[in-house]
């Protein structure tokens, strides 16, 4: 058995060293073919071996198990890595590449059949959308049919919460992706309209008499962050078509949480909490910066563009975490300020979010070695490893159009 795993980590190695030094070709090409608002990154990038990150993260949650899928969710598991090789080929356009992620989503359709999760990132709608996607830009129009036929068959459990992760906000997602990367009604108005009436209805209903128009409980707790609260639903929901008395409701409820930040300009984590602690996506000013920024898009008014700008300030002041993800790490925390610089075209922020890439690119490998940083639970994921800094890398060769991983459109 250790021969066999000896025999295929050297097999691996051997392939993807020939691929990695191909893939560095091909992005490098890329890059400076395109000149232009990226060329300090790449100055400043000390390891040229960072831009093939993400080979070395399929190696590991691919190659290195023997393509055998365990977690197939987007968040840990090994969706997570077809999505990142996904992004490789938008910069590359390798044909190769659009065969692994096939590939990859192939075993977690297989993986997820009994799963009973409903959402893109920690269920089967991740698998059925980037899977349709995937074989759309294959021209596999039969497999692209039978992903959209198995997301149309899903169906909520009946205690299904409403947040991201887990609940309605995270199945409605995958609807507006599925509608971008395929085309306009691929998911029928009626499906999506049914879903927001249940989350707006559903949040009045807890809201109540409150001051905040909308509110959502997960586990018991009132969270206000994006992974399982406010910031996530209520970013959602502005992705869809929003009747006029439900915008001001979610304008209310946006108001609401500006106005009882914290001091220090940061926001709870949930309801009621008074420990000002996480700068998290998951949790804190990151997740709720991005949610401020899609209103100010949204919505144009001047208050959400200027929260934005203030919960933006709080992530580059304690925003520099110790651990490398998206989800609550250094990575997720960069994703903001290209946020900001897309809303606001300022130069600082692109400034900001290299500073942030670069102090990856030359020490995260160092510190996690020297059990300064945290790598991650799952090392090598999309949301808490280095498969999100990877994603990063390579949304920097094109800055400006910088989404993060399966939360901005
Ligand atoms: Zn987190």
């Amino acid at each position: 058995m250790l021969i066999m795993r000896i025999g295929i980590a050297i097999g691996d190695f051997n392939v993807y060293s020939v691929l990695g030094l191909l893939r560095f070709y091909e992005i490098t090409n890329f890059y400076f073919k395109k000149k232009g608002e990226n060329c300090f990154f790449f100055l400043s990038f000390p390891k040229f071996g960072n831009c093939l990150v993400w080979s070395q993260v399929v190696r590991e949650t691919w190659g290195l198990s023997g393509k055998r899928v365990q977690d197939y969710t987007l968040y840990t598991g090994a969706l997570g890595t077809a999505y990142l090789v996904f992004k490789a080929y938008q910069v590359t356009k390798n044909d190769n590449d659009l065969k692994l992620c096939s590939d990859i989503v192939k075993a977690c359709d297989s993986a997820s059949k009994d799963s009973g999760r409903v959402t893109f990132i920690c269920g089967r709608a991740g698998v059925y959308a980037l899977g349709a996607v995937i074989a759309k830009h294959s021209g596999d129009t039969s497999l692209q049919q039978r992903y959209l036929e198995k997301f149309k068959e899903i169906r909520f459990p009946s205690d299904l919460p409403h947040e991201l992760l887990y609940g309605r906000a995270g199945f409605l997602w995958a609807c507006s992706f599925l509608n971008k990367h395929i085309g306009k009604d691929t998911i029928s108005t009626a499906r999506i309209r049914a879903v927001v009436d249940e989350i707006i209805e559903s949040g009045k209903r807890l809201a109540g008499k409150g001051r905040c128009p909308l509110m959502y409980e997960w586990h018991g707790k009132k969270y206000w962050g994006a992974a399982h609260g406010l910031a996530g639903i209520i970013h959602v929901l502005m992705d869809t078509e929003l009747k006029p008395d439900e915008a001001e409701y979610v304008k209310g409820t946006l108001r609401y949480i500006i106005k009882n930040r914290f001091p220090s300009g940061n926001y709870p984590s949930s309801e009621g909490s008074e420990s000002d602690r996480l700068v998290h996506w998951c949790h804190g000013a990151p997740g709720i910066t991005l949610t401020l920024v899609k209103a100010a898009e949204v919505f144009g008014d001047k208050e959400f563009l200027q929260a934005a700008l203030d919960a933006g300030e709080v992530v580059w002041k304690r925003g520099l975490l110790k651990r490398v993800g998206i989800c609550h790490g250094i990575s997720g925390n960069a994703y903001v300020f290209l946020s900001l610089y897309r809303l606001t075209g300022n130069v600082e922020y692109l400034y900001r979010a290299k500073a942030f890439t670069s102090f990856l690119s030359d020490r995260a490998e160092k510190l996690i070695s020297q059990g300064k940083m945290h790598g991650g639970d799952r090392p090598y994921s999309l949301f808490e490893g280095i498969g999100g800094m990877a994603h990063l890398f390579l949304d920097m060769v094109k800055a400006s159009e910088a989404r993060f991983p399966a939360y901005e459109i």
